[in-house]
């Protein structure tokens, strides 16, 4: 038996952030992860020398607690081009800005992504994103981000040929069921910063945060079997037990309802990323390309290497192709489809393209529809010695999930007699 203050369960994001506070508050903790690296879902494999991030995902250096946790210089952050590609009707149509200055390439208008007059109204919404802090932004009234857009007055066009990709592809959520607090707190990330990916993927970001952490004070491919909140027991599945003062849940929603004995949380986001490598690359620019025509499985393509170049060995390319959900068939279905769509996009050279490997990521992101969100940032005390985050307690993003932990790090202080 092991004796600790702190139990972390699970080194996701919220686990780990969790960990660093209690580190610097001199608190004994042990993290308990199930898997055999941390990062929980910000992983990135590294295949015949190519990086594959564990699905397609992207750093906003806005974000408030990465700021605060992370260390850009030293992940070498690289920026994506401030801008998009939209494939409609059988072109590419290039947005310059879409986050910052969204409607500012008048090749946009023309080619009849948006009109003049969605342009004014996407300015509106960028103003009135910026008004209050970003936490202020959710707890506003909500309702859907379709609704949302159409309440600002956005003509089809756009919604379908650029928010629905776009917003689709951040929510996992094409029909844009995701509450407006999540439209309004990503769209004031996205006009007030860079997205990025660290030089070495981002892999990188757990990482980094793992580096501030005692080895010893962690335990890698150890699933917890039981939690006991009222004496503070840990079971592992060899049968051993920790003891500890406070427990703090930081395992995904579905894993954290079954240890606490609740009921199973809403449904989930699922996400698929296929990657290629190719001799040449499709585009020339570092955009993010997105899918204006609504057919086809690829919601959105980019090649990495172009954005920073140690995603492939010198001489090749990186595809990365997003499809939303979790497509039936097998994974060749899955990548003849794929195929298939890119071919139409790029032509001929697309049958170059080696697959290397496809991610089906089946709990991506947890439910975000009006409702879910509410309270906008839960209370992680969920008890005597219990505590509970994640990013199903917070956004559900790489900004929740820290935030989260951060605060389960406060709340276990305070359960402690440690609190500020
Ligand atoms: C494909 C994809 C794309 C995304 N894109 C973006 C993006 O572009 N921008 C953004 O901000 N966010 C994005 N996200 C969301 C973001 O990655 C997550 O919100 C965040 O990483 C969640 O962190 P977490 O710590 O809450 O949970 P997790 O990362 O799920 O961590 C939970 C950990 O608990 C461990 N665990 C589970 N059960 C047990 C147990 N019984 N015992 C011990 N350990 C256990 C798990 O192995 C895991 O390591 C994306 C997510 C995915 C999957």
């Amino acid at each position: 038996m092991a004796k600790t203050d702190v139990a972390i369960i699970g080194g996701g994001l919220a686990g780990l952030c969790c960990a660093i506070q209690l580190k610097r508050a001199g608190v004994p903790f042990m993290l308990i992860e199930a898997d055999d690296r941390l990062g929980g879902r910000v992983r990135t494999d590294e295949v015949d020398g190519f990086l594959l991030d564990r699905g397609f995902q992207v750093l906003l250096t806005a974000y408030p607690e990465c700021k605060r946790m992370l260390d850009y210089e030293e992940l070498n952050i690289q920026p994506f081009y401030p801008g998009a590609m939209v494939r409609h009707d059988g072109a590419f149509h290039r947005l310059s800005d879409p986050w910052r200055r969204p409607m500012d390439g008048i090749e946009a208008v023309l080619s009849g992504i948006a009109s003049l007059t969605d342009k004014i109204k996407v300015a509106d919404l960028r103003s009135h994103c910026q008004e209050g802090t970003p936490e202020d932004l959710l707890r506003r009234p909500e309702t859907t981000t379709l609704e949302a857009l159409r309440g600002y007055g956005m003509s089809d066009a756009i919604i379908d040929r650029f928010f629905r990709p776009f917003l689709g592809g951040v929510f996992l959520d094409d029909s844009l069921n995701t509450s407006s607090r999540m439209l309004d707190f990503v769209f004031r990330m996205f006009s007030s910063g860079n997205n990025v990916l660290p030089a070495r993927g981002m892999g990188a970001i757990p990482e980094q945060l793992a580096s501030e952490l005692p080895a010893a004070a962690i335990r890698l491919n150890c699933k917890v079997d039981s939690i006991d909140p009222n004496t503070g027991t840990v079971t592992l599945p060899t049968g051993e037990w920790i003891d500890s003062k406070v427990i703090v849940v930081a395992t995904e929603g579905p894993e954290a309802a079954r240890l606490l004995n609740r009921p199973q949380p809403r449904a989930w986001r699922a996400v698929t990323c296929v990657y290629f490598a190719a001799f040449e690359p499709p585009i020339r620019d570092p955009f993010l390309v997105l899918n204006g025509d609504g057919k086809g499985p690829v919601n959105n393509m980019c090649v990495p290497n172009l954005i920073s170049p140690s995603y492939a060995p010198i001489g090749m390319s990186l595809i990365s192709a997003t499809v939303l959900g979790d497509p039936p068939g097998g994974d060749k279905k899955l990548v003849a489809g794929v195929w298939r769509h890119m071919q139409e996009w790029f032509g001929d050279s697309v049958k170059q393209w080696r697959p290397l490997r496809a991610y089906r990521i089946r709990k991506a992101l947890p439910d975000q529809t009006p409702g879910a969100l509410e309270p906008a940032q839960k209370t992680v005390k969920q008890g005597k010695g219990l505590i509970v985050c994640g990013d199903h307690m917070d956004t559900a993003s790489i900004n929740g999930a820290m935030a989260s932990g951060r605060r389960a790090a406060e709340a276990a202080l305070t359960e402690l007699g440690r609190g500020g």
